[in-house]
């Protein structure tokens, strides 16, 4: 039988992150090897710096450096060399950002190990992986070649990068897990269904090829329930939910109306207490629209108050057949699809995380490697709060998240600490565990 881990601790994860850093740019050698840095200890600087959610934590490290001889850089994340500010942006630049993401797959592959990974599944087994899209620059100056490009009707023109994240999430637990990114890029077009769309075209394969036991549900928006897409996600050998809404599928809504009238729409109606009605409706194999012979399941959901005002409506479509044991997890898999504008961008944009601050631009890649690196950071910090109850009861102590980083940042900026888990035990008032220089005073 498979051992079961109780316990990731974030030594475990670093050291498999270091593994695929130090495997990253053998296609940069040329240019980077005038640099003094190897490109592994850059990228765990910069991910050291998304993790403590700290810009100046280079600088501060550099400083414990100079008057302790020793740095947190160092003791917990493994890095030897401290890179010098231009140098950390010159080397990263030419980076290829899917070697980067690997690191989604090894941070995933610990947490399978683990007891809380059968937290996630849905629908028999099943994963749902929730596909979104979002802004992580935008400015009225040109920040490098790639930048996407929007027109105002004045004649102003704005500049931004935009990406597509796929989270690993749960309709019931509140930590969505990011576990790839795919940049949107200017031959992607520049509306909104548009460029998303041709993203999520590019990133289902690779997906698919890259978490190859994992039977993933995408879920998405309306934009998504198109046939060229549902083609896309079956031929990647992977399922969808789907919204589809009556005003984007006519046919769809005309078949369905069609099959009312011959029973062909099942129906499930639960009375609440408080006067509350929910209404799920469901057919199977119906056709998606009038132009390709392309069927799909749709289902729908309708919550109306006691006062008769409709609290919530919403419809999608599905390959998963729909049943009457099934038909309730089928809608709150599709309802939570605004976990990842609530729980991921949100807490990466307004809690600590700097998801829109300009780390800088680079000519290549490099601001979405400072987002990549950004995002594994935050999934490190919710794999923590899952499964590390070291981290749980630090948390737990401090109170707030945000109160929790604030605090661990004077620590480190302060103190050298011979292990993250020295420090969380200093926090903890738990053991005599000291800062390094504390201990050799001792
Ligand atoms: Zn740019």
């Amino acid at each position: 039988m498979k051992k079961i881990i109780e316990t990731l601790q974030l030594n475990r994860l670093l050291h498999g992150i270091r593994k695929d850093f130090l495997q990253v740019g053998d296609s940069i050698t040329t240019s980077a090897s005038d640099f003094q840095y190897p490109i592994a200890d850059v990228l765990m600087s910069g991910l050291a710096m998304m993790f403590v959610q700290d810009p100046s934590m280079l600088e501060f490290q550099r400083r414990l450096q100079e008057r302790k001889r020793s740095n947190n850089l160092n003791t917990i994340f493994g890095v030897e060399n401290i890179p010098e500010n231009t140098q950390f942006r010159e080397i990263l630049d030419p980076v290829n950002p899917s070697e980067v993401q690997v690191s989604f797959e090894t941070c995933i592959r610990a947490l399978q190990q683990t007891r809380i990974w059968s937290k996630f599944r849905v629908l028999d087994g099943r994963y749902a992986v929730l596909l979104d899209g979002f802004e992580f620059f935008r400015s009225d100056k040109r920040g490098c070649p790639h930048c996407l490009e929007y027109d105002h009707k004045d004649g102003r023109k704005d500049y931004a990068h935009k990406c597509l994240a796929v989270t690993l999430a749960h309709p019931t637990a509140k930590t969505p897990i990011p576990i790839l990114l795919e940049e949107i890029k200017q031959e992607d077009g520049t509306k909104k269904q548009d460029c998303e769309f041709n993203a999520a075209k590019r990133v289902i394969p690779v997906l698919a090829k890259q978490y190859p036991h994992l039977d993933m549900i995408l879920v998405g928006d309306g934009l998504f329930s198109k046939g060229p897409m549902i083609i896309e996600v079956k031929n990647a050998g992977l399922s969808y939910i789907f919204v589809a809404k009556p005003t984007d599928h006519t046919t769809l809504e005309e078949n369905i109306a069609g099959l009312r009238l011959c029973s062909g729409v099942e129906k499930l109606e639960i009375a609440e207490d408080n006067g509350t009605k929910k209404v799920y409706e469901w057919s199977k194999d119906v056709e998606l629209n009038g132009s390709s012979e392309l069927k799909t399941n749709w289902f729908s959901y309708t919550e109306t108050l006691k006062t008769g005002k409709i609290k919530y409506r919403n419809s999608w479509v599905t390959d998963i057949k729909p049943t009457r044991k099934n038909i309730q997890e089928l809608v709150e898999v599709g309802r939570h699809r605004w976990q990842i504008e609530n729980q991921v961008f949100n807490v990466l944009k307004n809690h600590g995380h700097h998801l829109e601050h300009n780390f800088g631009h680079g000519k290549k890649h490099l601001a979405f490697i400072f987002i990549i690196l950004n995002f594994l950071a935050f999934m490190l910090h919710q794999i923590l709060a899952l499964s590390d109850k070291l981290f749980q009861a630090t948390q737990e102590w401090v109170g707030t998240k945000d109160g929790l980083w604030l605090e661990i940042r004077v620590l480190l900026n302060r103190f050298v600490w011979k292990s993250w888990e020295a420090l969380l035990n200093h926090m903890l008032d738990r053991s005599d565990e000291q800062c390094l220089e504390c201990e050799s005073q001792r």
